[in-house]
């Protein structure tokens, strides 16, 4: 939970498989399987966590294993769990839903959790320019303002799009391709952030108090 620095997205919106959004998780939706056999176990860690601050303020989403390291820290307690537990070779571990920090910490407003993965689920995986739904793996981000044309990296300027209207666009503005956008990006606020762990959480009942719906 150390502040991260916004990932380096290149021109096709891409990046690294590890550079993950620290809003972003691997929500497989494998929860509360029990007693969870090893293959389960993996996705189980992966299991995304609600991180509280001090102030029960929502303030990011980890995933289980990342979790439990901050459990045995010290550093976080535990608000809500899962029926499912883990197994190391001399304790049982219950998985945590929902962690708070002991120690209250400034974030700052979290342009930071610029991803990727964000981009998607803020769209919901929805191409905004043929309003098709994709797969994660058949979308790319576009830049409204090509970056060839000063466009920036940002959330008000990166949306999710399909190859095929990626190509059409090309190095043009929508309105120079002929293109209509479905809804034009926002700038990333604390909506927003909240908006994305209620999509990353919408299975866990136990985030809902936290999220306010
Ligand atoms: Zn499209």
């Amino acid at each position: 939970m150390s502040a991260r620095r916004p990932e380096a997205i290149d021109h096709r919106g891409r990046h690294s498989p590890e550079a993950v959004g620290p809003l972003a998780s691997n929500a497989s939706g494998n929860i509360g399987r029990h007693p969870a056999p090893l293959s389960a176990r993996a996705s189980l860690m992966q299991e995304p966590v609600l991180v509280l601050n001090a102030t029960y303020e929502p303030i990011n989403v980890t995933a289980v294993r990342r979790a439990m390291v901050l459990l045995l820290k010290g550093v976080a307690q535990a608000e809500e769990l899962h029926s499912a537990e883990v197994h190391s070779s001399a304790h049982s571990h219950k998985v945590p839903s929902v962690i708070r920090l002991l120690a209250y910490r400034h974030i700052p407003q979290q342009s930071r959790a610029l991803s990727r993965k964000n981009i998607l689920l803020r769209d919901r995986n929805t191409c905004q320019f043929c309003g098709k739904i994709f797969p994660s793996s058949e979308l790319t981000l576009d830049h409204v303002m090509p970056r060839s044309r000063g466009g920036r990296s940002s959330w008000e300027n990166l949306v999710a799009c399909c190859y095929r209207c990626n190509n059409n666009k090309g190095d043009r503005t929508p309105e120079e391709a002929g293109l209509k956008l479905a809804r034009r990006p926002r700038p990333f606020t604390l909506h927003t952030s909240r908006q994305l762990m209620r999509l990353i959480g919408h299975r866990d009942e136990r985030w809902r108090k936290y999220l306010f719906y």
